[in-house]
Parts: C-alpha cells; structure tokens; sequence
C-alpha cells in the first residue's frame, strides 16, 4: 500500500493526550471506540461518529516540511525530501502494521515504508554514512576549485 501524503488535511497541532472517538464498524454495523497513536495529528473528522472499514483507520504523525529545489525536467521545483511519518494501522492486514512505525518520504512520493525502529535506525546509519562522503567530497571540492582558480589567474 502506498502512502500519499494529503496536502495539508492534518490539524498543525499534535496532540499531547491520545484523542478517543467512535466509528460505526462498516463489516459489522457495532460502534467501536478508537483512541488515537500518541502524537497523532490526523484530523479524524472525516470518520469520527462514520460508518468505515476498521482496516481503512489510521493514525500519523506528520513532520515539518524540508524542501529542496530539484529538477527532474529541465526546471528546479522544490520538492519534499526526508521526511519521516510515523503511522499506526490498528486493524490493518499486515500485522506488523499494527505497532506504530516510520515511513520516510526520500523525495516527494517515493517512499521506505514498514520502518520498525532497527529498519529506521538502519536507514539513519545508511543516510549519515552518506553524509561522511559528503563531507569528505566537500573539501575535495575545495581544494580543486581553488587549484582550479590558482591556475586560470596563472
Ligand atoms: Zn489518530
């Protein structure tokens, strides 16, 4: 299943205890209480007091934005890029589903999903190895501009 982070259909404001409500149970007809992950700031409007399925619930937490001007055709836009959502499926199918877990938005629709804390904690040692290269590509790139800039005033 992929994620698909809605344009801003969250409320800004976590909140600091969980919210519980109630839907109607679609498959069966019973009201059902539902108390919500921690932090969550899913606006839940659209299926509180709602007949839905239970499996079609969930509950995230949405992180400030970072952008990037990227430029996938011939023009730079900026594009959302590292982004971690932490999502809650209760009733979902895939069990693991059912603990909270990380889902990083690499860049803007394209996403790792199903992060336990090791698989997260993986892709953080993953990225910041990346960002030593980074680094070490840095000062390369400065001595070979300056080497560069040393011979065009020669
Ligand atoms: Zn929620």
């Amino acid at each position: 299943m992929t994620t698909v982070v809605p344009a801003q259909t969250s409320s800004p404001a976590a909140s600091i205890t969980p919210r519980t409500w109630s839907f109607i149970n679609r498959h069966t007809g019973e009201s059902m209480t539902y108390r919500c992950m921690q932090g969550c700031t899913l606006d839940h409007s659209r299926e509180e007091g709602r007949s839905v399925f239970p499996e079609d619930l969930w509950c995230w937490t949405l992180p400030e934005a970072l952008t990037l001007p990227v430029n996938s055709n011939g023009q730079p836009e900026e594009f959302r890029v590292l982004d971690t959502i932490i999502k809650v499926e209760p009733f979902s199918p895939t069990l693991a589903q059912r603990l909270p877990y990380a889902v990083v938005e690499l860049i803007e629709d394209y996403f790792i999903e199903g992060l336990d804390p090791d698989g997260y904690e993986t892709l953080i040692r993953t990225l910041a190895d990346r960002l030593e290269q980074m680094r070490a590509k840095h000062a390369q790139l400065v001595a070979i501009r300056a080497a560069y800039m040393r011979r065009q005033a020669a």
